[in-house]
C-alpha cells in the first residue's frame, strides 16, 4: 500500500466499503465523516450522480481511445472547459493520468520548450524544500522530502531548492496568509546569480505545500517569484494538483494569488478523483514553440497510454459541471472566514504550536514528542477515526480539506471532535 507502514496496518486495518456527499461507511458500518476529501481530491463529495452517470454511458458508448495520432470528442471538450476556468493566458493542455504524471510531464515540457527555442542550454530546474511534487524521479528530484528521497539514489542532477516559507517562530497562528518571509523568494536570484540563467529551464512550486503540511506564502511571495523567472527568462511552474480546482474559494491559486504561471500542474480534483487523471496547462507561448519551431523538434516525445481516456474526460466533464451548476468554487470561498474561525478555536489546547487556514484548507501543527517525531499526530488520525473523522497527518501536523459541499455544522463537528481528541493525547 502507498505511503502506510504494512506492518502495522496489517494488524489493525482500517477499510473503507462505500462513499456518499460528506462520509465514508467503514468494513464495521461506521459513517465517517470525509475532513480531507479523500486525498484533497473530492471536492464535490462522493459519489455525485452526474458524475455516476457519465461514467457509465462514456464506458457503454467509447471506452478506450488510443491518444496518438489519434483523438476524440471528450478530450477536446474537456481541455476546453479547464481552459474556460483557467487564468488568462494557459490556453493549451496535456492529459496525464495522476499528479506525479503531471509534474513529469511539466519539466519536461519546460526543457524541450527551450530546445525548441533554440536555448538547449536551459536544464537546470529549480524546486523548493519541503515541496510535494509526487513520488516519480523528476518530482522528488524537485520535490523536498527527505524522506521521499533518501532511499532512491542520486535522482536528477542540476536540481537546486529554494528555501521553503514556513517560519513557525514569527508566523504562528497567522489567519490567512502569513506575514512574514516575502525576501525568502530573492533566494532565486542568488541560484540565477550562482548557475547563470543560461542554464536553468524552470522553477516549480505549490502555491501553497499542502501534503508537508499547508504552508502558506506570505503576500507577495509568488509575485516575487514571477517578477524575478520573467526576467531571466525561466519557466514559472504552479503545482496546483492541491490548489486547483476551487481549493481556495478560486479556480485555481493562480487566481487567489493573482499570479500566472507559465505552466500550471493540476490532477486530483479534476475528476473530482473518481478517475485518475491530470491535465496540464501550458502557454501559447510555449504551446507555439512546438507549432513553429524547427521541423525536426515539432512532436513533443511524450505520453501516456491513457492521455485523455475517454472515461476520464466524462468524468472530468461532469465534475466541472457539478461545480459550475452547484458554485462550488464560490460556496469554498464564502465558507473560508467559518471555516477560519472554527480551526482558530482550538487555539490554547494542549500541543497545538500552530494553525494555519487558507480558503478550504487548515492545518493544525502540533508539538512533536521529543524523539518520537509523527507519533502524536498519528495518534491523534487513530482516535479521529475511531471517532468518526477522517484527517490526515503529515508529520506532527494534522491537514483538513474537506469536500466544498461541507455544511457548517459539520464544520463544527471536524473542530468538535478533534478539540475532545487533543485534550486526550500523550
Ligand atoms: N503534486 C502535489 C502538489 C500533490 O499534492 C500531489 C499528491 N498529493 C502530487 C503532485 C502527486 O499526485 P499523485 O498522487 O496523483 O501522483
Amino acid at each position: 500500500m502507498p505511503f502506510t507502514a504494512n506492518r502495522q496496518f496489517k494488524k489493525a486495518p482500517r477499510m473503507f466499503v462505500a462513499a456518499k456527499d460528506m462520509h465514508y461507511t467503514t468494513s464495521d458500518g461506521r459513517q465517517v465523516l470525509d475532513g480531507t476529501a479523500g486525498l484533497w481530491c473530492v471536492n464535490a463529495g462522493h459519489a455525485r450522480p452526474r458524475i455516476v452517470e457519465a461514467i457509465a454511458k462514456q464506458a457503454a458508448e467509447l471506452d478506450y481511445a488510443p491518444a496518438f495520432q489519434m483523438g476524440h470528442p471528450k478530450a477536446f471538450e474537456l481541455a476546453n472547459r479547464i481552459v474556460d476556468i483557467a487564468p488568462q493566458g494557459l490556453d493549451h493542455v496535456l492529459f496525464t493520468n495522476s499528479g506525479s504524471e503531471s509534474v513529469e510531464t511539466a519539466l519536461k515540457v519546460a526543457i524541450a520548450y527551450h530546445r525548441a527555442n533554440g536555448e538547449g542550454s536551459r536544464t537546470r530546474l529549480i524546486g523548493r524544500e519541503r515541496g510535494y511534487h509526487g513520488v516519480n524521479f523528476g518530482g522528488i528530484s524537485v520535490g523536498g522530502i527527505v524522506n521521499n528521497r533518501k532511499m532512491f539514489g542520486t535522482l536528477l542532477s542540476g536540481v537546486d531548492h529554494l528555501p521553503h516559507t514556513h517560519n513557525l517562530s514569527k508566523n504562528a497562528f497567522s489567519r490567512g496568509l502569513p506575514q512574514h518571509g516575502v525576501e525568502l523568494a530573492d533566494e532565486l536570484e542568488r541560484i540565477v546569480t550562482l548557475h547563470d540563467a543560461s542554464t536553468i529551464a524552470a522553477v516549480i512550486v505549490e502555491p501553497v505545500a499542502g501534503s508537508t503540511g499547508v504552508l502558506i506564502p506570505p503576500p507577495g511571495y509568488l509575485q516575487r517569484l514571477r517578477e524575478i523567472t520573467s526576467k531571466h527568462g525561466i519557466l514559472l511552474i504552479f503545482d496546483e494538483v492541491i490548489t486547483g480546482y476551487g481549493r481556495l474559494g478560486t479556480p485555481f491559486a493562480a487566481d487567489y494569488f493573482g499570479v500566472t504561471p507559465d505552466i500550471m500542474v493540476t490532477a486530483k480534483g479534476l475528476t473530482n478523483g473518481v478517475v485518475p487523471m491530470g491535465a496540464v496547462l501550458v502557454s501559447a507561448q510555449i504551446h507555439d514553440a512546438f507549432m513553429n519551431g524547427p521541423e525536426h523538434l515539432i512532436e513533443f516525445f511524450h505520453g501516456y497510454t491513457y492521455s485523455g481516456n475517454p472515461i476520464a474526460s466524462a468524468a472530468g466533464l461532469a465534475t466541472l459541471e457539478t461545480y459550475k451548476e452547484e458554485h462550488l468554487f464560490e460556496r469554498g470561498n464564502e465558507l473560508a472566514p467559518y471555516w477560519e474561525e472554527a480551526l482558530h478555536s482550538l487555539k490554547g489546547l494542549p500541543h497545538v504550536i500552530d494553525i494555519r487556514n487558507i480558503g478550504l484548507v487548515g492545518a493544525i501543527e502540533l508539538e512533536p514528542i521529543a524523539g518520537q517525531p509523527t507519533k502524536r499526530a498519528f495518534a491523534a488520525f487513530l482516535k479521529a477515526y475511531d471517532a468518526g473523522l477522517l484527517i490526515r497527518t503529515t508529520g506532527d501536523i494534522i491537514a483538513l480539506s474537506p469536500p466544498l459541499i461541507i455544511e457548517k455544522a459539520q464544520i463544527d463537528q471536524i473542530v468538535g471532535t478533534l478539540a475532545d481528541i487533543l485534550k486526550t493525547l500523550e
